[in-house]
């Protein structure tokens, strides 16, 4: 890793920001995702307690006619009809979209995650579980089903920061922005005062958003990172990690964006050229981030082949 880059990209207070608002979805993420996988299995048995149908003993006889394609599914057997009927009756959002192309109909009776990827956004279809999700997948679930009895405006307050954070096209926030995400959060957190591992990141956030976040770059000496003292101490490698995870995680929401053309093939070049401009003076990011470079470059290059679906990974 070249360290004078990394020390150089934290100069900028704003970007320092925007890194460490990225690593508070990392912390909330982590906090998140046990609660959330025990939530969903007892939704998922709650269910079935309702409506013995849709139990284990049930099976999908549509086959492959039960495929769901993003936010379309007609459902071609009953099992599944039942099955989508009961999803959206739980749905917040009913009306609105519903990212079926998420799920694997024929594991519903089986699988609670497989259900549980009904309330959450496009492009999660390979995703086994809440460990393989990010922030806001956990978060969105929580405001679209009805299980949970949490403020909604409160997350969506939290979903709203993020998508700020991830759009950010400069990659830089404020620090009276990074203050409001402060309080959102808190007040999110707030909403789940009886679970214990939720209320211990908030201490962990506040600590982190507040310090100066001294990160620990060894000039000659390689003293080992991790050995710290009071505060919010991070070694450079954990710093390179979490921007990495980062401009992942925005990289490829460019590429859905732009996969469901929600954005102008201009825009997303353009936007594509900031991200590249940025890597250019920033190597130790650069190697780390071809195949999502790539991958978006494929629709600058031949932006026809959205409509055959050809590239899809996802689904
Ligand atoms: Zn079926």
């Amino acid at each position: 890793m070249v360290l004078s880059e990394l020390a150089a990209r934290l100069n900028c207070a704003e970007y320092k920001n925007w890194v460490k608002a990225g690593h508070c979805l990392l912390l909330l993420r982590a906090c998140l995702q046990g609660f959330v996988g025990r939530e969903v299995i007892a939704f998922h048995r709650n269910l079935l307690a309702a409506v013995p149908g849709l139990g284990p003993r049930a099976a999908c006889r549509g086959g492959s006619r039960c495929s769901p394609r993003a936010r379309q599914f007609q459902p071609q057997c009953q099992v599944c009809a039942e099955w989508k009927r009961e999803i959206l009756s739980h749905h917040t959002n009913r009306n609105g979209d519903v990212h079926w192309g998420n799920c694997q109909p024929g594991r519903w009776p089986v699988d609670p995650w497989e259900v549980a990827k009904a309330f959450m956004p496009r492009g999660l279809a390979d995703k086994r579980g809440p460990e393989d999700c990010d922030a806001v997948a956990l978060l969105n679930l929580i405001n679209s089903c009805d299980h949970f009895t949490v403020n909604r405006k409160k997350v969506t307050e939290v979903i709203k920061c993020r998508n700020e954070i991830m759009h950010s096209s400069e990659m830089k926030v404020s620090s009276v922005w990074l203050q409001e995400f402060q309080m959102k959060i808190q007040n999110f957190l707030n909403e789940f005062k009886n679970i214990p591992e939720i209320v211990e990141v908030y201490a962990r956030i506040e600590e982190l958003l507040t310090s100066d976040w001294a990160v620990h770059i060894p000039e000659e000496d390689q003293r080992d990172g991790s050995a710290c003292g009071a505060g919010v101490y991070l070694s450079e490698s954990q710093v390179n990690e979490i921007e990495m995870e980062l401009l992942k995680e925005k990289l490829h929401e460019m590429y859905l964006q732009a996969e469901e053309q929600e954005v102008l093939p201009e825009e997303t070049a353009r936007r594509l050229e900031l991200v590249r401009e940025f890597l250019r003076d920033n190597e130790d990011l650069r190697n780390g981030l071809t195949d999502e470079m790539q991958r978006l470059d494929s629709f600058h290059v031949q932006p026809h082949k959205l409509n055959s679906g050809s590239s899809g990974g996802d689904t």
